[in-house]
């Protein structure tokens, strides 16, 4: 009879964990094709949601900037950045016409976790109090004219409801936030009144997504910018539109002619995204579940917990570290993005930082320097999946822009500024994410008209320059 014996040979395996391996790598396949019908599907999803409310999965949700800055801005700014792990707030002198950023200060913050997931008034309570301090300790540097009314530009890059350029309603948090208070409610609204219980007072004259602040910054260093993307712990874009191809809007028509959209196309969805049982699971545990799809596979927040989830899988089904299941492998998210990306750069011979990586977040040791390889090997199909799935975004964007010369026509100069931790700092993602655009672009003279560009905290100066051109004190003058 058949011994069934509990420890596998470690021939079998190996073999198991490579089986594991080859399944996902088939799993998250992007082929050129699959590329392309993900692009369509996402200029599809933006005519719908551009043609009514509630089109589309994709919000494309008007910015109420119909202007983007012109390098006129004048003047002292605040600025408020509350994104996904860190909030900053910042100080922004702008010159005018010939003295661009005179100067700019900041202080940023981590969230608590607890203030993620708990009341709305203690979260703008947090915000206002650290803004008040940032104010205070400014203003004994600079000394401000006595009486004049400070303003601030907010950048919250959550989806919103804009109802006109300084306020708009919280339609649903992101990126592990859940605080239910919030949702419908006017964010400027919620941020004024703590402002107010901090003794602290401030004019909100702008409330701007991420993108749309990264597209303004962008925008103010080169004037090509016409497209901004972030992929950082969750990911978007916005876009300059033409206003007349907006059939659900119904206000004036801008003199600009053009209106800013922000597309939310983290909550993007196709039948053509490559998706795999480990990112269902991880959808229907999180905080939304069904929801942000296209980030879940795309963006920093999500990365790692992925390949932790393939992991496990392994350690359970291959015994890939071992007899023993390690513990530290059940919890959700002790495997961040970044050290994915470290163990992914790993260039030394014996990959020790993948070794090091392991020990330190799943207190396994002794690995085999095999075992480290596909771990690498791992970081890079799914790292890969998402790089792809993003350029294919942007794709659908210049498509829809009519920027990407399916017609053989002459392609307008365009940059897209870019911003987020995952663009930033992970080499891997950033390479494969923009040749891909590249590539799928035909390499030929349509590409080497597209362009990215860095706009290193680009939104928090965006917000600050759209502050200035919406300022009160400046409409006053005029
Ligand atoms: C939010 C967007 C934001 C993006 C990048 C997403 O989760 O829904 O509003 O722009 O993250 O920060
Ligand atoms: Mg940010």
């Amino acid at each position: 009879a058949l011994i069934v014996r509990h420890r596998m040979r470690s021939s079998s395996r190996w073999a198991r964990a490579l089986a594991i391996v080859r399944e996902l790598e088939e799993k998250c396949g992007t082929p050129e094709t699959k590329l392309l019908q993900v692009a369509d599907a996402m200029t599809v999803e933006m005519h719908a949601g551009l043609a009514s409310e509630g089109g589309s999965k994709l919000k494309m949700l008007i910015s109420y900037v119909d202007n983007l800055p012109t390098g006129d801005e004048e003047g002292v700014y605040y600025a408020l950045d509350l994104g996904g792990t860190n909030f900053r707030v910042l100080r922004v002198e702008l010159g005018g016409k010939t003295g661009g950023i005179v100067s700019q200060e900041f202080a940023e913050a981590s969230i608590p976790p607890e203030l993620m997931v708990g009341t709305s008034d203690a979260l703008f309570d947090y915000i206002a109090a650290e803004l008040a301090k940032f104010i205070t300790e400014e203003e004994e540097k600079y000394h401000p004219p006595p009486g004049r009314q400070r303003e601030l530009g907010f950048t919250f890059s959550f989806p919103v409801m804009q109802t006109s350029i300084n306020s708009g309603t919280l339609i649903r948090w992101t990126k592990g936030f859940s605080i239910d208070d919030t949702v419908g409610n006017d964010v400027v609204a919620e941020l004024t009144k703590a402002m107010h219980r901090q003794g602290v007072d401030v004019n909100v004259t702008a409330l701007v997504n991420d993108t749309i602040g990264t597209l303004a910054g962008g925008r103010f260093s080169n004037k090509d910018v016409a497209i901004a993307v972030i992929m950082g712990t969750g990911t978007n874009a916005a876009y300059v539109e033409r206003a007349q191809a907006i059939p659900k809007w119904h206000g004036p028509l801008p003199k600009s002619g053009e209106m800013v959209i922000n597309m939310e196309w983290g909550n993007f969805k196709s039948s053509h995204l490559p998706i795999t049982d480990y990112d269902h699971a991880l959808d229907a545990e999180s905080l939304n579940p069904g929801e942000q799809v296209f980030e879940k596979l795309t963006s920093g927040m999500y990365l790692g917990e992925i390949l932790r989830r393939v992991l496990l899988r392994m350690a359970e089904e291959a015994a890939f570290f071992g007899d023993e299941v390690p513990p530290r492998l059940n919890t959700p998210f002790v495997l961040r993005t970044p050290d994915m990306s470290a163990m992914h750069h790993d260039t030394s011979a014996d990959l020790r930082v993948v070794s090091s990586k392991l020990k330190d977040i799943f207190e396994v040791s002794n690995t085999s320097l095999k075992t480290r390889r596909l771990v690498v090997e791992l970081c890079n199909i799914i790292t890969t999946r998402g790089a792809r799935l993003a350029a294919a975004g942007i794709l659908g964007v210049l498509k829809k822009m009519g920027r990407d010369s399916a017609t053989g026509g002459v392609v307008e100069k365009t940059v897209i500024a870019m911003d987020g931790g995952l663009y930033e700092h992970y080499a891997e993602y950033r390479n494969c994410l923009e040749n891909t655009v590249i590539k799928l672009l035909g390499g030929g003279n349509s590409s080497s008209n597209i362009s990215f560009e860095h706009s290193n905290d680009g939104s928090g100066i965006g917000a600050a320059l759209l502050a200035a051109s919406h300022s009160h004190y400046l409409e006053e003058r005029s």
